[in-house]
């Protein structure tokens, strides 16, 4: 750790760079943990094009986010708020690269590739992802706030 902000997920005692010597599914659950690299965007509403299957990320953000922290709110309970907030895991992550964000650890590992320079396991600084504006901080609108119509005018620009 190299800043003064506490890494809200718990990075301590983990194998150096692990997530190259290992695959998804050989990872610990605190191994797995780790991985998150506190974007925010798998909590951003998407709208899905029915014909060609494309995603699109919005800034209209589900109602547990918290986008000052970047964290989900009621994160241990949030299944008795939003039941349909994902679990992923590694043998469900096949059904869910399709619409994580282009830059997501789970989603760039799962497809091969390697984590980029800001992601807090590489930087040692939790608030890399955010200095490298790839973070959903201080950039959403809550969903209560924006008609369901209305969200393709929040359609975001990925990687940012
Ligand atoms: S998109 Fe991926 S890396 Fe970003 S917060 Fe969600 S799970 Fe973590
Ligand atoms: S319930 Fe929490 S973890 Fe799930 S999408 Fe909403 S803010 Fe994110």
């Amino acid at each position: 750790m190299t800043a003064g902000a506490p890494d809200p997920i718990d990075r301590r005692g983990l194998a150096p760079r692990f997530w190259e010597r290992k695959s998804l599914s050989e990872m610990s659950s605190a191994e797995w943990e780790a991985l998150c690299d506190g974007c925010g965007k798998c909590c951003l509403n998407k709208l899905e094009d029915e014909e060609t299957g494309e995603v699109a990320l919005t800034r209209v953000a589900c109602r547990l986010f918290d986008d000052t922290t970047c964290r989900c709110a009621r994160y241990e309970t949030r299944h008795a708020y939003v039941p349909e907030c994902i679990v992923l895991k590694p043998d469900t992550i096949a059904d869910h690269a399709y619409w994580l964000p282009v830059t997501c650890a789970y989603k760039l590992l799962w497809e091969g590739r390697p984590l980029y320079p800001w992601h807090p396991l590489i930087s040692g600084d939790p608030e890399s992802v955010h200095a490298a504006r790839v973070s959903m901080r201080s950039r959403t609108v809550p969903e209560f706030a924006v008609d369901e119509d209305a969200w393709e005018d929040h359609i975001i620009d990925e990687p940012v």
